[in-house]
């Protein structure tokens, strides 16, 4: 294989699609004297709140989707020591904010097809301890919110989304993250919607999110914002022991364009999904399931799964020869069991989650940024086809 032609950049996996009106904002937010939480926060909330269907006082800004995912957890008010039930194949994020909790992670494996969390694993999962299920929308695909649901009501148990793939995502007309009692957003680099770093909670029961709030600014039962606005000094007073997790109006500067495009960047990268399944059928790869009709599914990722057998390489040869070709490219995820921290504290085994540890050894994510030209795409899809060339 030859080396990439030096007039050619590397192609970056996921790079953000920062434009003109996100760089004026941050100016404008700087020039304000304003960075921290604020007007422009309050606006995000107000604004994402609109788009998921909610008042604004069921969203709180945070400062990452493990924030979220951890004030949620202490919001639920679940003894120590009770078990949550995820998935092992999402980032670590999920199962640490439940350790931070107090809390004890257990997993149920994935369908092999939707690489989402498995509702009969769900169920197999449930013990005397269970009080929580913490389903991820894997790749922007809702899980089966029916079902889970349905298993949460029968055995009383709490339910909080990770949605950082999924603000788009929708089951059956109902957006992700309103059917459980918090929902759990992302606005890292490479997420749907980007504020550098930054996340959302949302609930449909505003005392919740008010509680989350409050525990996501030190326990402070009023934040900066109210305190040293123009209508005067107000005193806070300290109801928790909270966290440092608010968003920054300089975060929020971002957001608010980037929100106001989340529907043409989805648009975008739908197209280069179908780009990719059209293109990449007749390859080697197993390609990512289609959305079904009763869903909305957000194209966060595309996933393509190399068998070894199938394909002729194994998985890092193919990401290794990518990379020496020019293109960026992403691993969703290693199954958790595979990591020693979880191996050692929790006793977790690969071997006992067989449909995540395959994937996680199989699966490769393309570049799907809106960000791409069809020329990038075709790029793309051309490297693909030269690393699976066999061998010279
Ligand atoms: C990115 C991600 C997170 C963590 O989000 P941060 O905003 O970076 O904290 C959690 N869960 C999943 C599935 C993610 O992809």
């Amino acid at each position: 294989m030859s080396p990439v032609d030096a007039r050619t950049p590397f192609l970056v996996f996921a790079a953000p699609d920062i434009q003109e009106e996100e760089i004026a904002e941050v100016e404008a937010c700087l020039r304000s004297g304003w960075l921290g939480t604020g007007p422009r926060v309050a606006r995000f909330e107000a604004d994402f709140a609109v788009y998921q269907g909610l008042t604004p006082s069921q969203v709180a800004g945070v400062n990452s989707c493990t924030a979220a995912l951890h004030v949620s957890m202490v919001a639920a008010d679940l003894e120590p020591g009770s078990e949550v039930i995820t998935t092992p194949l999402t980032f670590c994020a999920t199962v640490n904010a439940i350790l931070h909790a107090g809390l004890v992670p257990v997993l149920a494996d994935v369908d092999p097809l939707t690489q989402n969390i498995d509702p009969e694993a769900i169920e197999a999962a449930i013990t005397p301890r269970t009080r929580a299920i913490l389903p991820v929308h894997f790749a922007g695909r809702p899980c089966e919110m029916d079902r889970i649901m349905a298993i949460a009501r029968k055995h009383d148990l709490v339910v909080i989304e990770d949605c950082a793939h999924a603000i788009e995502t929708e089951f059956r007309g109902r957006k992700a993250g309103t059917f459980g009692d918090f929902g759990c957003f992302s606005f890292y680099v490479t997420k749907n919607v980007v504020t550098g770093e930054g996340g959302m909670v949302i609930g449909q029961d505003a005392a919740k999110i008010a509680r989350a709030r409050t525990l996501a600014l030190h326990g402070m039962n009023k934040d900066a914002w109210h305190r040293f606005s123009d209508k005067g000094y107000r005193h806070y007073q300290v109801v928790e022991c909270g966290f440092k997790y608010n968003m920054m109006d300089l975060q929020a500067a971002i957001g608010l364009h980037q929100l106001a495009r989340v529907e043409s960047a989805w648009r975008r990268r739908r197209e280069i999904w179908q780009r990719y399944d059209l293109e990449l059928d007749p390859t080697a790869l197993g390609l990512p399931a289609s959305a079904n009709a009763d869903m909305r599914h957000a194209y966060h990722l595309y996933t393509v799964m190399v068998n070894g057998t199938r394909a002729g390489i194994n998985r890092d040869t193919f990401l290794d020869r990518m990379n020496q070709l020019g293109v960026g490219t992403g691993v969703h995820y290693l199954s958790l069991p595979e990591h020693p921290y979880y191996q050692q504290r929790l006793g977790w085994h690969p071997e006992h989650y067989p449909n995540a540890t395959r994937i996680g050894r199989e699966t490769v994510s393309l570049p799907l940024s809106p960000k791409l030209t069809d020329a990038d795409v075709d790029r793309v899809i051309a490297t693909v086809g030269r690393a699976l060339e066999p061998a010279a």
